[in-house]
């Protein structure tokens, strides 16, 4: 694992333990030889993700809008940032030339990006593994519903090997391996039919 994608908060203003991981993930994953990629940013969990990894060492990518730029929320630290035009292109270079995503507790911007991966593996179109930290239980109602998903049948059981959750950073790598192997023949099932029609 060379690159690893971590979608988390631009927010300053959450709970300072949710800062204080993203920090000690930027290290972890650094401690590893891996290359942290995110979105640039210089603010709340996502500058700290950065902080924590170029102190211990580590390479981050930012991946940013040049309109963010524009507006000095880029992080001045990065080993290397890369400007998009829009907000989309952002998001599919964050996910497309990376070996895994790690999704710490965030707003719209991180549950949006969260959804998309996940819409996409589903969809046999991503294929890496995907890990939420639940920390201080966060993610327990969106597990919940991602769970009504699947007893409403508006996706499948096998779907719930799209990702996995960890309530550390601590756990990061270790959910990252526990993640299912996962290919194009997830588009077998990636439709739900109705029972005995086949439509
Ligand atoms: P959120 O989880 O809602 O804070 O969203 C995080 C995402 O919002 C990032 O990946 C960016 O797409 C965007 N974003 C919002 N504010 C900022 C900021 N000040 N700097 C960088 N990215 C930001």
């Amino acid at each position: 694992m060379k690159r690893v994608t971590v979608y988390c908060a631009s927010s300053a203003a959450a709970h300072p333990e949710f800062a204080a991981a993203a920090f000690e993930l930027g290290g972890i994953l650094a401690r590893a030889g891996i290359t942290t990629v995110y979105g640039g940013g210089a603010i709340g969990s996502m500058g700290r993700l950065a902080d924590g990894a170029l102190a211990a060492g580590g390479r981050v990518v930012g991946i940013m809008p040049r309109f963010m730029g524009d507006l000095e929320w880029g992080h001045p630290g990065l080993s290397e940032i890369v400007w998009t035009e829009t907000m989309a292109a952002r998001k599919e270079l964050l996910f497309q030339d990376t070996d895994a995503i790690v999704t710490l507790p965030g707003g719209t911007g991180t549950l949006e990006e969260l959804i998309e991966v996940l819409t996409l593996k589903r969809l046999g179109l991503f294929f890496k593994p995907v890990v939420l930290v639940n920390q201080r239980g966060f993610y327990d109602p969106l597990i919940q519903l991602l769970g009504n998903c699947v007893t409403e049948a508006f996706m499948s059981p096998r779907h719930l090997d799209m990702w996995r959750v960890v309530d550390h950073v601590d756990q990061v790598l270790d959910g990252l391996r526990a993640c299912p192997p996962w290919d194009e023949r997830s588009r077998e099932f990636a439709v739900q039919r109705a029972p005995g029609t086949g439509s």
